[in-house]
């Protein structure tokens, strides 16, 4: 007999893990979760110790390892594109930063038609509810939901050098990113706990993962869509999926009063295009029966790239040495032992928004400083000492296709994220790189800086059509600071994701 839930969640990712905990709360509800990935254990000190973030990254056990289609903008360059696998999804092997959108971000969408309830006024209680706020709550801050949010230290002689030179360079310092004022620069917010890093899972799920109605299976691929035609029009009725190893493994299938597709922003919208809701053009030759036209599922797939522009340190006061095989056994030590020490931290304790140019209105560009030269995924230190800015578009309008490649829900569907392939684009990075720049050179810096690192040739090639972006210096993740409405097509009731 198949199983039934009121509730079935695919992934149980940031969105799945909320879900999770906020439709089972009622007891007379009955909530699956099926996540792709690994359950994650508390004793995986790569998921748990903030520091060792570069780690997951590419690594098969906790990521997808996504790459796009050879970037025409980039001189076909391939972006890798990491993606969380396993329960917290990307907030499993994310940065830890955590920053709200900017509250004019909620008005722009509130303006659009259907959209009334996301303007700031409707949002603002949903954040406080979500976050406790250890620096404390207040009319914009929340202090008593199960995100635990614990400010950046930012004791270095490096951070004191950077906030001083944001000032010089004309920019002002702000109480909280996060709150009444995100223009400006300020210590950042981070969803760590105690020195563990607090993932959504971690936050949301794992304290209710006894109730009765919840039900979590991992190494759970849901491979489909069940769907029938009502009345009313196309129905999810439940999902087929597949659990187990490689190896070992068993096919099932359950049926849903609702479901939930919380895959994230590259498996959620594959899924819908292998149960035929999507463009005719794709599914049609792959001999995907159409059951919903709605050519706008994959056709705006968003992200921006991240830049860091890198200095060698003259004095011995970054990170770097921590870096050296002989002191890791004493960080993983005094972390194991105390949750304390280099281990403790992302390292990403403070950055700021500003405007890279007087057009906008509110700020366009987010920076984060790191008190050390080194590429997102931990390697290849660019200097002995050093430190580095990382920029990066708020906004970018550069948009691309997903597509699946065929009816297998295990090959990667392509990405295309047309990078740079916009003026608006390539002139907003020319004008951050030239801000960033301008805030590196202030005297604040000077008993530091041994000089730029990597970063020359990179304005100068901006703007050519041959534009190439060296590729230690240029990550990419979700664009994490905001979310853009995009009209799917006309489904009923619901014609937004
Ligand atoms: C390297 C990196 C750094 C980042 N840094 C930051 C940061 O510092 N701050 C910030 O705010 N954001 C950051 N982000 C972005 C942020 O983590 C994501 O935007 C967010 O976690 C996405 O949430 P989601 O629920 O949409 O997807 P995810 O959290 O990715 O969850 C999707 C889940 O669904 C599962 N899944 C997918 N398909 C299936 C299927 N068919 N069957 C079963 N399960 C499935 C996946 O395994 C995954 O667990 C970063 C992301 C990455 C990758």
């Amino acid at each position: 007999m198949t199983e039934r839930y009121d509730y079935v969640i695919v992934g149980g990712g940031s969105a799945g893990s909320v879900l999770a905990n906020r439709l089972s709360a009622d007891p007379g509800a009955t909530v699956l979760v099926l996540e792709a990935g690994r359950f994650d254990t508390r004793f995986d000190p790569l998921i748990h110790m903030p520091a060792a973030l570069p780690y997951p990254i590419g690594n098969p056990l906790y990521d997808w390892r996504y790459a796009s289609e050879p970037e025409p903008h980039l001189g076909g360059r391939r972006i890798d594109h990491a993606r969380g696998k396993l329960l917290g999804g990307s907030s499993s092997i994310n940065g830890m930063i955590f920053q709200r959108g900017n509250p004019m971000d909620y008005e722009r969408w509130a303006a659009e038609p259907g959209m009334a309830a996301w303007d700031h006024a409707h949002c603002l209680p949903y954040f406080k509810r979500m976050e406790t706020c250890t620096v404390g709550a207040d009319a914009w801050r929340g202090g008593s939901g199960p995100l635990v949010l614990e400010r950046g230290p930012a004791t270095s002689p490096l951070f004191g050098a950077f906030f001083e030179a944001v000032q010089q360079a004309g920019h002002h310092l702000t109480d909280d990113v996060n709150g009444y004022r995100q223009e400006g620069f300020a210590k950042f917010d981070r969803n760590i706990h105690r020195g563990r890093r607090l993932s959504a899972s971690r936050a949301y799920l794992h304290p209710v993962l006894r109730r009765p109605n919840l039900t979590v299976r991992t190494l759970t691929m849901v491979t489909g869509l069940r769907t029938t035609r009502a009345a009313t029009g196309p129905r999810v009725t439940g999902v087929d999926y597949v659990r187990g190893t490689r190896r070992h493994h068993v096919r099932a299938s359950v049926e849903a009063g609702e479901v939930l597709v919380c895959g994230g922003a590259i498996n959620s919208p594959q899924l819908l295009q292998l149960a035929g809701i999507g463009d005719p053009a794709l599914l049609e030759p792959l001999g995907i029966e159409v059951l919903a036209a709605l050519p706008g599922v994959g056709a705006n797939l968003q992200d921006h790239l991240e830049v860091y522009l890198q200095h060698a340190c003259r004095q011995p006061v970054s990170i770097a040495p921590w870096l050296r095989h002989r002191h890791k056994p004493r960080i993983g030590l005094e972390w194991l032992l105390g949750r304390r020490g280099v281990g403790a931290s992302n390292h990403f304790e403070a950055g700021g928004f500003v405007r890279a140019n007087d057009d906008v209105a509110y700020p366009n560009m987010m920076v984060h400083f790191l008190p050390i030269a080194i590429r997102y995924d931990g390697s290849r230190p660019a200097a002995d000492h050093g430190y580095q800015v990382h920029i990066g578009p708020m906004y970018s309008d550069v948009v691309g296709p997903l597509a699946i490649r065929s009816r297998d829900p295990f090959t990667h569907p392509a990405l295309r994220f047309n990078y740079l392939s916009t003026a608006t684009d390539r002139r907003e990075w020319v004008e951050m790189v030239r801000a960033a720049r301008h805030v590196l050179g202030q005297p604040a810096f000077a008993p530091f800086s041994a000089g730029a690192v990597r970063t020359a040739k990179f304005c100068r090639k901006l703007g050519s059509t041959r534009t190439v972006f060296a590729p230690p210096e240029v990550p990419t993740s979700s664009a994490y600071t905001g979310m853009r409405s995009i009209p799917i097509g006309d489904l009923p009731g619901s014609s937004r994701m």
